[in-house]
């Protein structure tokens, strides 16, 4: 499957959305979360995370970058990059070290990291549409294509 898309109702829609492709995801995977402020996107962070068992807060990473989830069987990274200005920071950071097969990475404002951020297996994109949403999911590579696959079955 190279794309999914649909209306979330309401904010339990789009936590359950989170939760269904955290279950169809393994490790490793790299999800670019594209739509305005107020879309969605952490929403959709607390969802995936839930969807993988964890229980406690799920804060948006607006100040710190990213928060780090280390779960039972891999970390998942939770990053927002909307107020990411330095490349060098990148790298000083250690942001590239924290993408690899064991951990899963969600990244708010991609863009914000040009060339710097690993590609994306999935991107989701999240619009406003009244008082819902419309997503998209699209695959990029065949890791994301497989997760898509599990996800529509
Ligand atoms: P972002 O991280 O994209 O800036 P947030 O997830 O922080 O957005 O905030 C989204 C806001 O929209 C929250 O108030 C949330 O309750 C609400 N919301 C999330 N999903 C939906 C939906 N499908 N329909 C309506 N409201 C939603
Ligand atoms: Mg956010």
């Amino acid at each position: 499957t190279n794309s999914v898309s649909g209306v979330l109702a309401d904010e339990a829609a789009t936590l359950e959305l989170g939760g269904r492709l955290a279950r169809a995801s393994g490790p490793g995977l790299v999800v670019h979360l594209l739509g305005d402020l107020g879309a969605g996107k952490t929403t959709f962070s607390r969802g995936f995370l839930q969807g993988l068992g964890h229980h406690g807060r799920v804060k948006s990473p607006t100040y710190t970058l990213v928060e780090s989830y280390p779960l039972a069987d891999f970390t998942v990274h939770h990053f927002d990059l909307y107020r990411f200005a330095d490349p060098e920071e990148w790298d000083d950071a250690g942001f590239r070290d924290l993408f690899g097969p064991d951990a899963t990475c969600l990244v708010e404002w991609p863009d914000k990291a040009g060339g710097l951020l690993p590609a994306a297996d999935i991107v989701l994109e999240l619009v406003p549409a009244g008082n819902s949403r419309t997503y998209r999911l699209q695959a990029i590579t065949l890791a994301g294509q497989q997760c898509l696959n599990r996800l529509s079955t």
